[in-house]
């Protein structure tokens, strides 16, 4: 696969432990010989006035012409009139589904050892709207939005997503019994997908009774899709169920056909510059921006390198309980390929 033309796909290395995670991914990409060229984006350190933000128009061009990147932590920057980089980006590259892929660790003990399940948030709407405004004094009030169009979309993704990674099963987590007309149309939607893909199974599984089972057993679920809300709170229980942010990959899928993968984890300040961070969560974010291209046996490459690495313990960063640098844990994940 090395001979064929590269991938051209932007990097954001971002800000705090971001540089130094995106140097492991670009190093095990290069011995991987990974037929992708990294286009490079930095956040400014001025608000450019065509994006209201510290991410430049170029930055989003970049990623717009690509249609696929790679996102590393970026600090919010202080200060007023701009846009949050994150919300700047959802915005404007219409970032509708984030999906969370969550699996055991081997070798790294959680309480649960069969984790294999894959959280779709509807991204742009639901309580995270943004429509909060007070009534009289003592009174808020906050739209939940649920559009046909944004849940046709991601339900749409998730089953396209179920088919395309031969998962089985896609469940619906709503509250549709209080919330009757906004997740009654959401599931709705849902159902109204379902239709067109008989060979995958749909079922619909209340959130309160889906918290319940994933604590208990979450080998009972495969592909989830849910509202903003919900998605935000189940995804990081997800999270948790395998070792915590610090392992958990995810990618944001855009508008025409756009794939953003990113680490769920923050710049880590009290780190960085140290050689210290743990470079799996954006390394493993990176695997799932190669499944999104196709490049199934790369990603499987990678991805069986990165956890025999950790499995074998004798390379593990702090974080994890051992004392490797950046550098060595990398170097090590590379001795695996
Ligand atoms: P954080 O995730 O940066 O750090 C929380 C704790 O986890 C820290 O102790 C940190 O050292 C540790 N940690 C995080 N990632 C690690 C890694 N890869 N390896 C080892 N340890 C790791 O969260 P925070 O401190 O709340 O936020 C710091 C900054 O990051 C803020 O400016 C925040 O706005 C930003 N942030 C950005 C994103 C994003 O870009 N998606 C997400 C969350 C936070």
């Amino acid at each position: 696969s090395s001979a064929s033309t590269p991938i051209r796909a932007t990097l954001f290395p971002g800000d705090g432990i971001g540089p130094e995670i995106s140097e492991s991914v670009k190093q095990i990409f290069h011995a991987a010989e990974v037929p992708i060229e990294w286009e490079e984006h930095y956040v400014g350190t001025e608000i450019d006035p065509r994006t209201q933000s510290f991410l430049t128009w170029e930055s989003l061009e970049s990623v717009r012409r690509n249609k696929v990147g790679l996102k590393g932590p970026m600090a919010t920057p202080i200060g007023k009139g701009h846009r949050s980089l994150n919300l700047t980006l959802r915005k404007e590259l219409n970032l509708y589904a984030n999906v969370r892929p969550c699996y055991s660790l081997k070798g790294y003990k959680t309480r649960y050892d069969n984790v294999d399940l894959i959280t779709i948030r509807e991204n742009t709407e639901g309580e995270y709207s943004g429509l909060e405004h007070q009534v009289v004094r003592g009174v808020v009030e906050s739209l939940k939005i649920i559009t046909r169009q944004a849940s046709l979309r991601v339900a749409e993704y998730a089953f396209h997503y179920a088919k395309a990674h031969g998962r089985e099963r896609v469940s619906a987590i709503h509250k549709a019994n209080i919330m009757q007309k906004t997740d009654g149309l959401f599931l709705k939607c849902c159902r109204e997908v379902a239709e067109k893909y008989p060979e995958i199974q749909y079922e619909e599984v209340v959130i309160d009774n889906c918290c319940m089972m994933l604590v208990k057993n979450p080998a009972l679920f495969d592909v989830l899709v849910m509202p903003n809300l919900y998605g935000d709170i189940i995804s990081d229980l997800c999270a948790g169920l395998i070792g915590g942010l610090g392992l958990t990959p995810s990618c944001n899928i855009g508008e025409g056909g756009i794939a953003l993968a990113e680490a769920v984890h923050g710049s880590a300040p009290d780190i960085a510059g140290k050689n210290l961070a743990n470079p799996t969560a954006l390394l493993l974010s990176s695997v799932t921006m190669l499944r999104h291209l196709d490049l199934h046996d790369t990603a499987d490459r990678i991805q069986n390198a990165i956890l025999d690495t950790i499995a074998e313990g004798k390379y593990r960063t702090a974080d994890l309980g051992g004392s490797s640098k950046t550098t060595e844990f990398t170097k090590a994940i590379i001795d695996h390929l």
